[in-house]
C-alpha cells in the first residue's frame, strides 16, 4: 500500500489464516433469533456474531448445531479407522476393491490402504474421536485381506488414523438443504429430500 502516510505492505495469506485459526478455535454455542429469523450466532468467548443468514458446515457435529434450531438432522458421528499397511504384494494395476463385508483396500504407492464399513447393528454414535481401533484391523480387516488374498498374510501397519463419518443414519446420501429461519444445512450425507422434509415440519 503505498501514500503519504500509512505505508506498508499487507501478508494476505497471513490474515486468512489468523482469520481461520480464530475462527477454528471458537465454537458455536447457541443462535440468536429475532421473531423467526436467525439474527446472530453466539460463540462460547461470550460474544454474539450478527448474521442474515449461516451456514451448517459443522459435518459430523452439525446435528449438534442443528438442535440448536429444534431440528433433528439424521447425522450421526461414527468413528472409522484407516490403515496405511506395507506388504511385499505386488498386484500390478489393482483398482479399489471391496468385498461383501465391506473391507476395502486400495494401493498407495507402494504401501496399501485399508478399512472396512461397519454393521448397521455394531456402529454406534460418537466413539472416541482419535481413538483407532486396533482390534478391527487385527481381528477383521488383516485375516478377511489374507484369506481372499493369500499375499497379505505378509504386511505390517504403517500408519493409521480415525475420525468421525458425517453419516446420514436414514438413507446414507448428501444433502444440502435450506431452512426457513436463514440456516443452511451442509452434510455430504444427509438426503436433500429427507432433510428438506424435516426442516418444513420444524419451520410450520
Ligand atoms: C478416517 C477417515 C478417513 C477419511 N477418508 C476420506 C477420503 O479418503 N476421501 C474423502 O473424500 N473423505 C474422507 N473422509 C471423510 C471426510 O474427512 C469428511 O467427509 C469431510 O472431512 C467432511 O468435511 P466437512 O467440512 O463437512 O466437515 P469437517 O471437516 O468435519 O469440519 C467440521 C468442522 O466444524 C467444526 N465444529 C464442530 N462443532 C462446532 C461448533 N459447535 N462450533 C464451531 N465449529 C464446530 C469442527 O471443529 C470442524 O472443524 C474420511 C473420514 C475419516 C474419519
Amino acid at each position: 500500500m503505498f501514500g503519504e502516510s500509512g505505508e506498508g505492505w499487507f501478508d494476505s495469506y497471513g490474515l486468512v489464516q489468523a482469520l481461520l485459526r480464530k475462527a477454528q478455535a471458537l465454537d458455536v454455542i447457541g443462535i440468536e433469533r429475532k421473531g423467526r429469523r436467525m439474527s446472530g450466532v453466539r460463540a462460547d468467548n461470550g460474544t454474539i456474531y450478527p448474521c442474515d443468514l449461516m451456514v451448517n458446515a459443522a459435518g459430523a457435529w452439525s446435528r449438534s448445531i442443528a438442535a440448536m434450531l429444534g431440528i433433528d438432522l439424521p447425522v450421526h458421528a461414527r468413528q472409522r479407522s484407516i490403515f496405511n499397511v506395507l506388504s511385499p504384494a505386488r498386484l500390478d494395476g489393482c483398482p479399489l476393491l471391496i468385498g461383501p463385508g465391506g473391507i476395502y483396500f486400495r494401493p498407495e504407492e507402494r504401501t496399501w490402504i485399508c478399512s472396512t464399513s461397519l454393521s448397521a447393528d455394531n456402529d454406534p454414535d460418537d466413539l472416541p474421536f482419535d481413538e483407532v481401533d486396533h482390534a478391527l484391523f487385527d481381528d477383521v480387516i488383516w485375516p478377511t485381506r489374507a484369506h481372499r488374498v493369500p499375499q497379505f498374510e505378509v504386511l505390517r501397519v504403517k500408519r493409521c488414523w480415525s475420525g468421525y463419518y458425517e453419516y446420514n443414519v436414514l438413507d446414507q446420501k448428501r444433502s444440502l438443504a435450506r431452512i426457513r429461519t436463514s440456516t443452511i444445512a451442509c452434510s455430504r450425507t444427509v438426503s436433500a429430500d429427507t432433510a428438506c422434509n424435516r426442516v418444513r415440519r420444524h419451520a410450520a
